[in-house]
């Protein structure tokens, strides 16, 4: 009786009474951000933007340093939580994939010496589409640095999201060069996420066949290669059919969305989400590689889709909001002022950030000035869309048929764990590395000037394209380039700057290989009836690419490259 006429709240009490609004209790779980962001560690190998393949190629490492400016430009780098200066990969590190003698190859070849080599660098397909250029070795040790860097951390639990756009180069085989790709930065990430991950997604953006994973894991059930690509028969580099869907212990473990040429927006990411949504409900990914190769915008030098930045970003904020942690690599993407809007754009997207449509002043104006310095310039429109909605229902219904195979025998997905990963877990080195990991951070942004101005000298001829003499212009009033302007432009770029700097590197580390024997297939792969990577994409075609190259290569006459970093002890 007495407790029912004292059946008042808490807050009632006396201790209360003077509190007023303060005296209502809250409950703990309110402090707790529902909109936490997530962790996101961003690897920019110091000096990848500067080198070069050569006259006239399109593919251009430059446009690393543009996406650069502009992350750093848009203040992103704030919201970053950790900016890495990754040290090179180790020769060790990429034979954990790669031949020993293709390896030995890529270490050794130089322009200078490659008269002696013609056999090996037919042998290696370092022809045509994949020249042997200055520093070559450097250039694969670096980009895979980052994403094994990035692959270790997620790995470590440090980072929920890991980017590294000077990765990407998903065509490189076993033991050959392929389609501009030297080494496979993504399959040496997905393997060394496999010594912590039982299932890892592989995702793939590009408009060409991600072919060099598909193959390096098509015997894999522990690996789920999803491509989107541009698929003719005859477009570079002519695999990624509907029904190539792996094989052994990895069959059905592999989907292909072969598409046509100008899918736009909404037909893309209607496909893209229902096709990702079901493979990741049927596969339940441990973690995800996302590969953005840019050349699937409209406008892309060698694409021929219609996609816009806001579409492309929109993929990866699909996939981020799994809130698996995540792998994020760059890839193809051929018209760099596009590529590094689109970058920068998902590098926001990922960090959570939004950031304006008007870009931030940088030295590299000039690119941009076209579009009237626009994050999201209109790309969309250019080249008539050949895809239907009912080819596209077909392919939706045809990879949800298949996505049942795994259903139906969860077991095979689920059942692999990496024998040796206890004793991976327990390497002092990993540990070590991650501690120079975590005293590396934070160093990016600072302009420097760089000592390696002579690098890639071989290149440095008359006709180079990437040497130019635009001055840094300003914003307004200043006249758009003509198209026709000619070539021979005097020296004056940007390779790079740099002082002396702060990030330390990582020390070297030796690494466990037992986790992916049983992924990797028989050596070379060719076996699958694929070709040298030569197929569809034409060597170089000079006259095309000729005009289009002057998008590309307008340069601001302040050689800056603001988050290179400076490595000590190098
Ligand atoms: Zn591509």
């Amino acid at each position: 009786m007495v407790r029912s006429s004292q059946a008042t709240t808490f807050s009632s009490l006396p201790y209360f009474f003077d509190r007023g609004v303060h005296g209502t209790a809250q409950p703990i779980t309110e402090r707790i951000n529902p909109h936490s962001r997530p962790i996101v560690s961003y690897y920019f190998p110091k000096g990848v933007g500067a080198q070069h393949y050569g006259e006239r190629h399109p593919m251009k490492p430059h446009r690393l340093t543009l996406t650069n400016a502009l992350v750093m430009g848009y203040g992103l780098d704030k919201q970053i939580h950790h900016i890495y200066d990754p040290r090179p990969a180790t020769q060790e590190e990429l034979e954990n994939y790669h031949d020993h003698d293709y390896i030995e190859f890529l270490s050794k070849v130089t322009p200078q010496n490659q008269g002696q080599m013609r056999q090996m660098i037919d042998n290696f397909n370092c022809v045509e589409d994949c020249p042997i250029f200055a520093d070559i070795y450097d250039f694969c040790r670096m980009y895979a640095g980052g994403s094994l860097a990035g692959a270790r951390k997620l790995c470590a639990g440090t980072t929920d999201i890991a980017i590294n756009w000077s990765g990407g180069l998903h065509h490189a085989k076993r033991g050959e060069a392929s389609g501009f790709c030297y080494v496979n930065d993504i399959v040496l990430g997905i393997l060394e996420l496999l010594r912590y991950h039982p299932r890892v997604l592989y995702i793939d953006i590009d408009i060409h066949h991600g072919d060099g994973v598909e193959l390096a894991f098509y015997q894999s059930n522990r690996v789920m290669t999803v491509s989107f690509h541009k698929y003719t028969g005859d477009f570079f580099p002519g695999t990624g059919k509907l029904d190539d869907n792996g094989n052994g212990l990895g069959k059905h473990f592999c989907l292909n969305v072969p598409l046509l040429d100008g899918i736009d927006d909404d037909m893309y990411l209607t496909i893209f989400k229902t096709v990702i949504d079901d493979t990741v409900t049927a596969f339940r990914p441990s973690a995800i590689v996302l590969q953005c190769g840019a050349d699937s915008l409209g406008c892309d030098r060698l694409g021929a889709f219609n996609l816009s930045i806001a579409a492309h970003g929109e993929c990866v904020n699909f996939v981020r909001k799994y809130n698996v942690p995540l792998l994020v690599v760059g890839g193809g993407g051929y018209t760099i002022k596009n590529v590094s809007r689109c970058w920068t754009y998902e590098t926001s997207v990922l960090v959570g950030a939004e950031i304006p449509d008007e870009l931030p002043a940088t030295v590299y104006d000039s690119f941009f000035e076209d579009s009237h310095w626009k994050l999201h310039p209109p790309l969309t429109g250019k080249v008539d869309n050949q895809n239907s909605p009912a080819s596209l229902q077909r392919i939706t219904i045809s990879i949800r048929n298949k996505l049942r195979y795994l259903q139906g025998a969860p077991s095979v997905a689920m059942q692999e764990i990496p024998p040796d990963l206890q004793g991976l877990l327990a390497s002092e080195d990993r540990t070590a590395e991650e501690k120079d990991e975590e005293r590396g951070m934070g160093q990016a942004g600072e302009r420097r000037h760089d000592p390696s101005n002579g690098r890639n000298e071989y290149f440095d001829g008359n006709n180079d394209v990437d040497q130019d003499d635009t001055s840094a212009r300003g914003r307004g009033g200043t006249p758009r380039r003509g198209r026709g302007r000619g070539r021979g432009r005097g020296r004056g770029r940007g390779r790079a700057v740099a002082t002396p700097g702060t990030i330390s590197t990582h020390g070297a580390e030796e690494d466990d290989t037992t986790a992916e024997e049983s992924v990797v297939p028989p050596r070379r792969g060719r076996g699958r009836g694929r070709g040298r990577g030569k197929r569809g994409r034409p060597p170089l075609n000079r006259d095309k690419d000729k005009d289009k190259d002057k998008d590309n290569n307008p340069t601001p006459e302040t050689p800056s490259t603001p988050m290179d970093v400076e490595v000590d002890g190098q």
